[in-house]
């Protein structure tokens, strides 16, 4: 019987401040960005928690996100939304996929088939909590989807913006989990600019990447999750696909977190932030051996979740990437289709493009001995590989004409 949900747990929030200049901001209060518009970041009493929950404790609970529960947010039970959010399985993939030591986290398996739902359970939970009626975001589409479906079922309007090009799949679902879902003739952070100027018009609360604080703390269930689901023992390289970089910022604070619990040791995971060739504001920062990324113009490339132009916190995913001693890599549309029909056909296993992205970074790093095989390595699917497009299967049988059974 899962009690995740519905069981009264202290919680330990003390304060909230600022990614850039660590200025202290108040819990319990509606944030945007910081006064220097960077992130705001969740503080915990971590001794305290310590205190209150055990790993053993911990292990005794049903698996789902919820049971983090002492590490999150959310003060009021009442305000938990939830569809059932599991623990994403680790699949090993085999050699012939491009596997060495390898684990694929399948987020594919989360409601609205996509780990958005991570952090915009938890964005919409705190949103419910702070008395928030009317949300705004944009999206190349799975975040969208993961917001409407959590408003919705808590009763909070949605308004969503999409670049035209969002995959037709995702724009439906976007409408029939009931938002308003419009096309812009843009980019994402096109979209952005026009719910920045509603919100400072006060017309709505501003649900955008990076700037609520409360998705970081939802994504951040992949670290945490992951250090249990692998024996607290973190492995030797993450290759995750950087868009806003929401993740990769969130297992990194996942993990200082389980350190200053004494959950886990020193050791980090080599974090790889993984773009593709097409948008890769983040790769060409890190190897100009800059703070901050400029924007990046034209941007192209069929793994739309990982279109991001610009991030707003860059220069975290940088710091993080940076510190772990990892690299951020790009990789090419044709190696990312590439990837993902080849663990298709050799394991079974569909990925999402993004997925596919970091099979094919991690094959890469394999080829020039960035990784050695037999290195535990974690990759990211971050989508169910059912909501994109697929290569053809034209075949096709008359039952009422002479079968050649040799050739089926
Ligand atoms: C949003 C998204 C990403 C990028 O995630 P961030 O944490 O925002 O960098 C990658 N893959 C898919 C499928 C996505 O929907």
């Amino acid at each position: 019987m899962n009690d995740n949900l519905t069981a009264d747990r202290p919680t330990f929030v003390t304060h909230l401040e600022c990614s850039m200049t660590g200025e202290r901001y108040e819990a319990d209060r509606l944030h945007g960005l910081s006064r220097v518009g960077r992130p705001l970041l969740v503080r915990y009493d971590l001794d305290a928690v310590g205190r209150s929950l055990t790993r053993d404790a911990l292990a005794a609970r049903d698996t789902d996100l919820w049971r983090w529960r002492e590490l999150l947010p959310v003060r009021r039970t009442e305000n938990i939304v939830s569809l059932g959010e599991i623990e994403t399985p680790l699949v090993p993939i085999s050699k012939s996929a491009g596997g060495g030591n390898v684990l694929v986290k399948d987020e594919g398996r989360l409601p609205t088939g996509s780990f958005k739902a991570r952090g915009l359970v938890m964005a919409v939970a705190m949103a419910r909590e702070l008395g928030v009626t009317r949300i705004a975001m944009p999206t190349n589409g799975n975040a969208g989807a993961a917001l409407a479906a959590y408003a919705s079922r808590v009763g909070i309007e949605t308004i969503v913006f999409c670049p035209e090009d969002t995959p037709e799949v995702n724009v439906r679902e976007i409408a029939v989990q009931g938002a308003r879902v419009w096309r812009v003739n843009g980019l994402i952070d096109d979209c952005g600019a026009i719910v920045g100027k509603g919100a400072a018009e006060g017309r709505w609360f501003d649900l955008s990447t990076l700037k609520e604080p409360y998705r970081i703390e939802g994504k951040k269930t992949m670290g945490l999750e992951l250090a249990a689901q692998l024996g607290w023992e973190l492995p030797d390289a993450i290759f995750y696909p950087t868009g806003g970089g929401t993740g990769l910022i969130g297992m990194w604070k996942a993990f200082d977190e389980l350190e200053r619990l004494g959950w886990i040791g020193a050791k980090r995971p080599r974090m790889y932030a993984v773009q593709a060739s097409g948008c890769a504001p983040i790769v060409r920062a890190f190897e100009a051996g800059e703070e901050h990324a400029e924007r990046w113009d034209d941007a192209h490339t069929v793994a739309a979740g990982i279109r991001v132009p610009r991030a707003v916190g860059d220069f975290l995913i940088l710091r993080a990437v940076r510190e772990s001693g990892g690299k951020a890599l790009g990789v090419g549309d044709p190696a990312i289709l590439k990837a993902v029909a080849d663990c298709a056909r050799a394991d079974g296993l569909l990925l999402c493009p993004e997925g596919g992205a970091t099979l094919a970074a991690y094959r890469e790093a394999l080829r020039t001995g960035e990784v050695d095989e037999a290195e535990r390595v974690v990759l990211f699917n971050c989508a169910t590989g059912l909501k994109y497009p697929m290569p053809e299967a034209p075949n096709w049988l008359d039952r009422h004409a002479a079968i050649d059974f040799d050739a089926l």
